[in-house]
């Protein structure tokens, strides 16, 4: 195997990739093309797919169906503003987002990314407050190990550990953190969980637009899963202390955790909430934020009686008609059989891991694998270890996962979580 050809010297001395030192770069594999759940490098080398490009590519990469819509679409027209202008993708998605989502959730607000959505979700709480004649209410509650994104006001809610708030605080908005529930997802409910939030919001609510979390899942914040019980607590003391609930579905959203939403879990529908990632079927960057009328109406029958919030490329038609067509294929392809099927082949292929003294934990919900380590990974090394043994995953921290492409077979999956496990045992 050449390596020399997956490094590009222009790209490591010129571009920057997320999270990485310009002047100590970890190395970046140089991609030549991808197809289903195989992405393959420049010198050839092929690789398993285990991050899904961080949740978005649900049907893998180089989708026929999804390329037909993006090329039927750029025939059509490719971008138009959205002040003032319309076009059936976006209305066409609109109408499949209402199919998809619980009836209370029927305002639909495109966004550009997820850090966008969640900005405008913080702003539409804000906004919604002020209508209702309490501008006061123009804080958030959140819990900890969470995840929202790296713009201003998401990261002011994500978790001031993992969030970076320790370089970043001082200039943040100050947010009110509860600890993270402790009781697991499929564990034993445990009520004193809900205390410290119940604190939180019984001390400040005069303060509080809304509290803001990622339902069941948190992503990048920890990969932890929770009680579905605490959504149904949450959203009592939302109700008591007039307050919105937002849920961060940017990451759980499209089947990933086994429902097509989290909320589903604890059937507990929110007044706002996000989604992005998938909803492209990870083709382009896009999102959106859905509110309830009552949300939408309280913002538009108040000065100045509109949304304050309007991205250059709102509505994109060429990311509407993907996201069309690959919320028609999830249930074309059953996602829900393959998201279940994907769950059982993990639960099973990465349990010997448990046993390993460098494991903390592994844990498995849909299409979501976790091995926790008891310390931090050396990132380069087996990142490299990774791709020596054909497969693309990307660990951070403590926490090595994988949410592949729904369309991997179980060819491919085991040869994943083979090659995994025996990096971990490492
Ligand atoms: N919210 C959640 C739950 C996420 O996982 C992410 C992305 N990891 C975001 C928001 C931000 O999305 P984006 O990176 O598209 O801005």
């Amino acid at each position: 195997m050449n390596y020399n050809v997956n490094f590009d010297s222009f790209d490591r001395e010129h571009l920057w990739h997320p999270y990485t030192s310009m002047t100590n770069p970890l190395p970046a594999y140089k991609v030549r093309s991808a197809k289903g759940a195989v992405i393959t490098l420049e010198d050839g080398t092929s690789l398993i797919d285990g991050m899904s490009s961080w949740w978005c590519a649900v049907h893998g990469y180089n989708h026929p169906y999804l390329n037909a819509a993006v090329e039927n679409q750029l025939k059509r027209v490719s971008h138009v503003m959205f002040g003032g202008l319309t076009h059936d993708p976006a209305i066409e998605l609109g109408k499949r987002l209402l199919s998809i989502l619980p009836e209370k959730l029927n305002r639909i607000f495109y966004a550009d990314s997820g850090s966008v959505a969640v900005e405008a979700a913080m702003k539409m709480a804000v906004q919604y407050q002020f209508g209702k004649g309490r501008p006061h209410k123009n804080n958030f509650v959140t819990i900890r190990s969470g995840y929202h994104g790296d713009t201003w006001n998401a990261m002011s809610v994500c978790d001031p550990v993992t969030g970076m708030h320790s370089i970043f605080g001082p200039a943040l908005p100050a947010r009110f953190f509860a600890a993270a529930p402790q009781s697991e997802f499929a564990g034993e409910w445990m009520p004193e969980d809900i205390l410290p939030l119940e604190d939180i919001i019984r001390e400040h609510h005069d303060k509080l637009a809304a509290l803001i979390l990622e339902p069941v899942v948190q992503g990048a914040g920890g990969m932890r899963f929770y009680h579905p019980q605490y959504l149904i607590e949450a959203e009592r003391l939302c109700k008591k202390y007039d307050m919105l609930l937002v849920f961060d579905e940017i990451a759980t959203g499209f089947g990933r955790t086994g429902k097509l939403f989290a909320w589903e879990h604890a059937g507990i529908v929110p007044d706002i909430m996000t989604i992005g990632k998938a909803l492209t079927g990870g083709y382009m960057t896009f999102s959106a934020v859905l509110s309830s009328e009552e949300v939408a109406d309280t913002i538009s029958a108040n000065p100045p009686g509109a949304f304050m919030h309007g991205p250059t490329f709102m509505g994109n038609p060429l990311a509407c008609a993907v996201a069309c067509a690959s919320i028609d294929l999830l249930f074309k392809e059953k996602w829900q059989e393959r998201v279940k099927a994907i769950e059982l082949q993990l639960k099973e292929e990465l349990a010997p891991a448990a046993r390993f003294g460098s494991v903390a934990n592994v844990r498995v919900l849909g299409a979501i694998g976790v091995i926790e380590m008891r310390e931090p990974v050396e990132m380069a090394r087996m990142q490299r270890r990774f791709v020596e043994e054909g497969i693309w995953v990307r660990p951070f921290g403590k926490l090595v996962y994988i949410m592949p492409p729904y369309i991997i077979s179980s060819t491919e999956l085991r040869k994943l979580t083979t090659a995994l496990i025996k990096i971990v045992s490492e």
